[in-house]
Order: structure tokens, then sequence, then C-alpha cells
């Protein structure tokens, strides 16, 4: 069992006042001060001895200070040039922690995790949530699994189904690279300042190979986006948006076997590959 000691109302107040910190809305700078969701998200992050853990924005040390009590071999990236100072002293002692001075998507993450497999656990700002794990999946990095606070609104549709009213994009997205579930549910009190919305830990497992295969990634995901551009066309319609002939999308729709007027949110992540397979393998794309 950790005992993380920052994640405390009293605690997280004394350091703010000591080190004369004016927590940055503009940062996303909502820290937390609930141990139990500390232990929580360590838990699902599942932390082995000695493994390499990517965290971003370690704010004051909080979610740091429970890796890096599990054991993880922490890398923790902040952008804010005012908390390594901070962090210098909350976590003095910890042996397995690196304090990045950096954004989280501009640093060479190759070079920081020294090419080793490594998982990501993070309270994210939530004003870059979803550019944050997109650019994590999208570099196809070693990483084996992501554990994120985030706003309750993008996990849900992160792992919306297909034909509920959250599927979209980001939903393909995340369940092409990760088989995402939501085992947390985090109220605002929890955080110093309280955000104006519901948080919820995300765990996300990356698959060891995506969840279908297809002949082109950008295909598909041109395909996928068209596909949500218009929610209330019909498939065929959204899919005009791609700028390949109608006959053409029709063929590659009638080919896969599916109703053209059905609506894009319908389709199945299969769906969608077959679709893109179809347009790539007739090679009728400009
Ligand atoms: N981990 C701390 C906690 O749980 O209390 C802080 C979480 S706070 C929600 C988000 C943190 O991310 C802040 O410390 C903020 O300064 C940092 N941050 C914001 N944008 C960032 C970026 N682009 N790269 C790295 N850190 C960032």
């Amino acid at each position: 069992m950790i005992q993380p000691t920052i994640a405390k109302r009293e605690v997280t107040k004394y350091i703010l006042k000591t080190f004369d910190i004016h927590m940055s809305k503009k940062l996303g700078q909502n820290f937390l001060i609930d141990e139990a969701i500390v232990q929580e998200i360590v838990h699902a992050s599942d932390i082995q001895e000695g493994e390499t853990v990517l965290e971003v924005g370690p704010g004051i040390g909080t979610l740091t200070q429970g890796l890096a009590e599990a054991k993880a071999n922490v890398i923790a990236v902040e952008i804010d040039n005012r908390l390594p100072e901070v962090l210098a002293k909350t976590l003095e002692g910890y042996e397995n922690v690196r304090i990045v001075h950096g954004d989280i998507l501009k640093v060479n993450i190759p070079e920081l995790v020294e090419g080793k497999n490594f998982k990501v656990v993070a309270n994210l700002p939530y004003y870059i949530t979803t550019p944050i794990i997109m650019a994590l999946l999208e570099q196809k990095l070693p990483v084996t699994k992501i554990v994120t606070m985030i706003q309750k609104e993008v996990a849900d549709r992160m792992v919306a189904k297909p034909g509920k009213k959250d599927y979209g994009a980001l939903s393909v997205a995340v369940q092409y690279y990760t088989t995402p579930e939501i085992v947390a549910q985090v109220p605002p009190k929890s955080f110093i300042p309280a955000p104006a919305v519901d948080s919820v830990v995300i765990r996300c497992d990356v698959r060891p190979e995506p969840a279908v295969k297809v002949i082109s990634e950008k295909m598909f995901f041109r395909v996928v986006k068209a596909a949500f551009s218009q929610r209330r066309k019909t498939l065929s319609n959204s899919l005009k948006t791609m700028g390949i002939a109608a006959e053409e999308i029709k063929k590659a729709i009638d080919d896969a076997a599916i109703d053209g007027t059905r609506r894009g949110e319908t389709l199945t992540l299969q769906e969608f590959a077959v679709i893109a397979d179809n347009l790539e393998e007739n090679k009728i794309v400009e």
C-alpha cells in the first residue's frame, strides 16, 4: 500500500503558499487532493518495480509521489517553469523520479524513455486531453497502457459504441489503438480548485495490433472523419466530402455490403475498415 502525503487539502495548500504558487487556469492546473484517487490511479496502472512511467504534468508531485512509492521509474514532464523548484523539494529523496521541464507535445518521448516500453499515467490538463492522447497513440511509441484522469464527457466519447450519441471519430481512433475502460468516477471536490466538470479515470490498454487490419491507416481515418463530419446525413452523402466521385463511393459501400442510407455513426470499426480498403484497393483515389 502506498502512502501518499501530498494528496491532502492542507498539505497542498501549505505547499502552494510556501512557494507562492498561484495556480494557472490556462495550464489546466487542478491539483488532486484525494489520496484514495491517487491509490486508484496507481492501482489501475498495475506498476511493476522499475518499469518506466511517463507522467504528464506532475504539478506539485501529488500523483508522482504515488508512482514513485510504487517503485516505477518515473519521468515527469511539466510545462510550468515555476514547478521544477517545488518538485525538487516535495519529491526530495525519491531517486526514481526525473523531472523534465517541457511541453509534452514537443518533447522527444522516445529519447526520454530511452526506447523502452513505458506506461503513461497522468492527471491531464483538460484543455489538451485529446491532442495529448492522440499524439501518444499516433506516434506509435512503445506505450503499453495509458491511465489518465480526464473530463467525464471526453471519456464517454472514447468508450462509446456504434449507434450511441457519444460515438464519433474520437471513439473510433481510441478503440482502434486501445481497449478503453472507465475505472473510477472522480467528483470536483477531489481537486483544488474544483473544476466545473466531473472527471473520471480511464485506462486504455494499448492493443498489440490495431483492432482492425487496414491497407492504409490514412484512408481509414479519412473515411472515419468524413463519416462523422455531417452526423445527420447518410453514409453515402457524408463520404462525398472526401472529394471522391459519388459512383466510386457507392461502389466501395456496396462492395462492403453496407446500406448507404445508414448514418456514419452506426458503423463499426470493421465496417469502416472494409469501406476504406475498398477505396484504397480500387485505386480510385486522386
Ligand atoms: N499531476 C498533478 C495532480 O494530479 O495534482 C497536476 C495535474 S494538473 C490537472 C495538470 C498539470 O499539467 C499542471 O501541472 C500543468 O502545469 C501541466 N501541463 C499543462 N500543459 C502541459 C503540457 N503541454 N506539457 C506538460 N505539462 C503540462
